[in-house]
């Protein structure tokens, strides 16, 4: 096929060919003439005239047409023409021919001649007007134009020229440019037996089509199959080209190809109809920019007025920044700041205010200060300087007047002035003053609940509390924040087993007052959240805080004190009546701070208080409260009739049942399991240190453990170097230093009283306080016999360290032996835990038959035993000397009445002679008979001997 570029048409390049081969749109084809739609002769002009002749004939269908037919096969030369009438061109450059046709097969005719053709050839002639005569133009190519030669698909080999059996031929050729008005078609048969059934001829062109957004209108195809008609859109109504001229090609078949540019619906406009249409935006949505998105919903608080809308105006009273596009939603501007808060300190003021309750729909509020100083007559107010700085003194002003504006993007285009809270400060109105104390209400592992007193001077209604708080060991401007509108606070979120530290303050319409002083308090720990922990005051930066938090203070019009009872460390020890309002009047005992004390006396006076008051158990003296604000100094505590535990016992040596005595080592036991289970060491458990109510009951008491006993020891805490340095000063150094070391250390180590892994290296723990409940089980039982008599520290510690331990008192069970060895044990772990001496002396208790045996004097005790408890008569000069030595010294003069002066009368007495000696008390008479039994059988050792 022929190629020739014509004005109008493109060659296609390598990049579009995958396109060019796929139409968008088909083909329309228009027909310029058809045969079988002639109802009477076609009248083609035929040449010679012997050829070809037009008969009427029928198609496939069997409708009748008009056909050609030529069938000169037995004649030579044939040459035989047929032409068609003048085609219009109508404008078309590119012409299509289908023809219709039946040949017979040459070799189906018999005796047929060689020449037999199975072919024709179609021609074309173009011309301006219908100007063919019979003889012009000349029956030849060229002038005529050949198309092709046409053969038969399918020949027959027998023609029904009746229609009967037909098999038909369709060929389709096709032709041009053609650039004249228009043409005629010419079929030259050169010797075939055929029949031309139907011709159409006809043009294609590209439908109109609206496609990309724009509407193509039909375009004639180009005049070769290969060329391409450049074709340009228009936009459908409301749309518009987007960056190049919308452009379809059309091709040689009529075909639509190689789209180019499109179109999108403007502004306010959405693609309808599948992109086909472009409709307005409905009321109330918008559309902002050309685009194939659909119309968008009215922002908050903006409308539309009609449709089509490119944006949406805002409602009235609310607006857009200039920076905010028609998809912002429309804000407004913000209501006035809330609760301004004034503080004024002397020459200057600080506002603090909480944000508007409506910010108008932003995030971008801030604040003006409007500052206006206000004469104290009818002068009115000024404007502040420019500077904001604001000496109210200087002015001779007696009052400010503040307004707070909240303004955000949008104020400036509100016409109105901005919502704002106006304060009037009077500049010399009080803050409230600071809260004194905060007491701990409950805790947990993560949370304190906190509960304080309202400030002295409130000084106007409080408005509320702030809270601050911290990790003791973090830095306070790591701080944290709570506000409370009464005067209790529960604080979430905090480490389990921490300290915090905390300060309340008050605020009124004047402001903040001063923050109280600073409170420590700490959570439970994870491991035992039921646990309450002793928290040590001197842990605490100013252990005044400690006293604060952990003892009451009690105003000393409530006191009143009766009588001097005692003298403590610290001062003398009263007994006296507390009556607080609301309660019933109550016996108390009042320590007191000697006057002339240091700071560092009193606080170590009051840290016992502090301790005690974190305290609360039958069996722990319990702490009413303390006096601090008035002189002197105050300890006040529950009252214990009976005074000190060591000497309530001597003064009634042998009068009390076993049972009774176990009952007191049970109280003591119990007081101190719960100061093991509140993680409390004791370090001085001492029969001195117990008190004793009127009902018997023991409570541990002394808690004002030196402080320099808390602090770290010269020698290294490592047993081993203890050992070298302690076998050094055995060797090199006499006792006197030994002790004397002790003592650099600081504080007096109650020697008798401690384990020895405390005495060597300061490790006090609650198995130290074990070995201390031993030595009192022994006191208790010994009723009030000093531990180790009158042996010197120095041998106490070599007996100790050589496995010696104190022997059963007189008439000990052997059960509670068996108890307090197992309290002396060298090695602390394998030492009994409080509430495993709880247990047993509460199964002793309910057994009393387990206090039967008594210790024989060698038993099954694998530690060898101090003997000390029956002194050897022969060392004794005198009578009074053995009564003293067995503590029975208040009878010697009775004895000597009675005439019982020498050991040998002594020996013989019996229960009724002791009873005339003017011994009543039950334990006195055991005592003293279980003694002469001891100086008979050593007078019978002696006696053997001498014989
Ligand atoms: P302290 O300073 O605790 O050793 O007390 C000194 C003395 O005062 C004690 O030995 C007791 O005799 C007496 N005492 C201390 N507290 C009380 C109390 N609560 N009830 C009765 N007497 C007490």
């Amino acid at each position: 096929m022929k190629s020739r570029l014509l004005p109008g048409m493109i060659v296609l390049t390598a990049a579009l060919v995958l396109l060019w081969t796929v139409p968008l749109v088909y083909a329309l084809e228009e027909v310029l003439m058809d045969s079988t739609t002639a109802t009477a002769e076609l009248g083609w002009t035929i040449h010679p005239a012997q050829g070809w002749e037009e008969v009427s004939g029928y198609d496939e269908n069997m409708n009748t047409i008009r056909t050609y037919q030529v069938c000169n096969v037995f004649e030579s030369s044939q040459n035989n023409w047929i032409r068609t009438k003048f085609i219009r061109r109508r404008g078309a450059q590119r012409i299509h021919v289908q023809i219709k046709f039946s040949v017979r097969d040459c070799s189906s005719i018999p005796n047929v001649p060689g020449s037999c053709k199975e072919t024709f050839n179609l021609y074309y002639y173009e011309a301006d007007a219908d100007t063919a005569t019979r003889m012009n133009p000349a029956w030849m190519e060229n002038p005529w134009v050949k198309v092709d030669t046409i053969a038969a698909d399918e020949s027959f080999s027998q023609v029904d020229l009746g229609g009967r059996i037909m098999k038909i031929n369709s060929e389709v050729r096709s032709f041009g440019p053609v650039s004249k008005n228009g043409f005629y078609l010419a079929f030259q048969d050169y010797g075939a037996c055929m029949s031309i059934i139907a011709v159409r001829v006809f043009y294609r062109k590209c439908p109109r089509v609206v496609l990309n957004g724009a509407v193509f209108s039909e375009t004639l195809s180009g005049a070769e199959s290969a060329s391409l008609v450049a074709a340009r859109g228009v936009c459908v109504p409301n749309g518009e080209e987007v960056d190049v001229p919308i452009k379809l090609y059309c091709n040689g078949d009529g075909e639509w190809m190689v789209p180019i540019g499109r179109c999108m619906c403007k502004a306010g406009y959405e693609a309808a109809a599948n992109g086909t249409e472009c409709t307005a935006c409905p009321s109330g949505s918008f559309k902002a920019a050309q685009g194939d998105h659909s119309c968008l919903s009215c922002p908050l608080n903006s409308r539309t007025s009609s449709q089509g809308a490119t944006t949406c105006l805002c409602r009235s009273g609310y607006y857009r920044t200039d920076a905010e596009g028609p998809a912002s939603r429309c804000t407004t501007v913000p209501t006035a700041p809330q609760n301004v808060i004034s503080m004024v300190n002397e020459t200057s003021l600080r506002l603090e205010w909480s944000p508007p309750v409506d910010s108008g729909g932003r995030d971008d509020v801030v604040y003006n200060i409007i500052c206006k100083s206000c004469g104290s007559g009818r002068s009115g107010c000024t404007r502040c300087g420019d500077n904001v700085q604001f000496v109210p003194r200087q002015l001779g002003l007696s009052s400010i007047h503040v307004e707070i504006q909240a303004v955000n993007g949008v104020s400036d285009q509100s016409p109105y002035s901005p919502h704002y809270t106006a304060v009037n400060i009077t500049t010399n109105q009080a803050a409230p003053s600071a809260v004194s104390i905060i007491h701990q209400v409950n805790r947990s592992p993560s949370s304190i609940t906190l509960s304080w007193s309202q400030p002295d001077q409130p000084n106007g209604v409080i408005l509320d509390y702030e809270l601050q708080y911290y990790e003791k060991n973090q830095a306070e401007w790591n701080s944290s924040v709570s506000r409370s509108q009464t005067n209790t606070a529960l604080i979430r979120g905090l480490k389990p087993g921490t300290i915090y530290v905390f300060q309340v303050r008050a605020r009124t319409v004047a402001g903040f007052g001063r923050f109280s002083g600073k409170m420590y308090f700490q959570t439970m720990t994870e491991a035992s959240p039921w646990d309450e922990i002793y928290i040590d005051p001197f842990t605490y930066e100013d252990p005044n805080e400690a006293v604060r938090e952990f003892a009451k203070e009690i105003d000393i019009a409530c006191v009143k004190i009766e009588q001097v009872i005692g003298a403590g460390e610290f001062g003398e020890v009263c007994s006296g009546n507390l009556r607080q309002p609301g309660k019933r009047e109550i016996l108390v005992a009042i320590k007191t701070l000697k006057a002339g004390y240091t700071e560092r006396q009193r606080r170590d006076f009051l840290s016992e208080a502090s301790i005690m008051g974190q305290f609360d158990h039958p069996n722990i003296i319990h702490l009413e409260g303390v006096v601090t604000k008035s002189s002197p100094v105050m300890i006040i505590t529950e009252f214990m009739e009976n005074g000190s535990l060591d000497s309530f016992l001597r003064q009634n040596d042998g009068q009390f049942t076993v049972i009774q005595l176990v009952g007191m080592l049970r109280g003591i036991a119990a007081g101190m399991k719960y100061l093991c289970e509140m993680n409390y060491v004791h370090r001085d458990l001492a029969a001195r240190n117990i008190l004793v109510n009127s009902n018997l009951v023991c409570k541990v008491s002394d808690f004002g453990c030196p402080a320099s006993w808390r602090t770290t020891p010269l020698i290294p805490p490592t047993p081993a170097l203890w050992w070298v340095l302690s076998g050094l000063l055995h060797v090199f150094v006499s006792e006197q230093i030994f002790i004397l070391m002790f003592v650099s250390q600081g504080g007096k180590i109650p020697i008798r009283w401690t384990a020895p892994e405390a005495i060597q290296y300061r490790k006090f723990t609650s198995s130290s306080d074990c070995w201390s409940y031993g030595i009192v089980m022994w006191e208790v039982m010994s009723y009030g016999e000093r531990p180790y008599w009158d042996m010197s520290n120095q041998d106490v510690i070599n007996a100790i360290e050589q496995d010696y331990r104190l022997p059963p008192p007189m008439d000990c069970p052997s059960a509670l032996h068996q108890l307090m060895l197992d309290c002396w044990q060298k090695d602390r772990n394998n030492r009994p835990k409080f509430n495993q001496i709880v247990n047993t002396l509460d199964k002793m208790i309910r057994n009393p038959g387990t206090l039967k045996a008594m210790t024989p004097l060698s038993s099954s005790v694998h530690l060898p035993l101090l003997d000390r408890s029956t002194p050897d008569f022969s060392s004794f000069t005198s009578v009074d000397e053995w009564l003293d030595a067995i503590k029975m010294g208040q009878y010697k003069e009775n004895f000597a009445n009675e005439g019982f002066s020498s050991f040998n009368t002594v020996s013989q007495m019996t229960m009724e002679d002791i009873l005339r000696v003017g011994v009543t008390l039950a334990g006195h008479q055991k005592k003293i008979l279980n003694s002469i039994q001891t100086m008979r059988a050593q007078m019978n050792q002696i006696t053997s001997v001498e014989v």
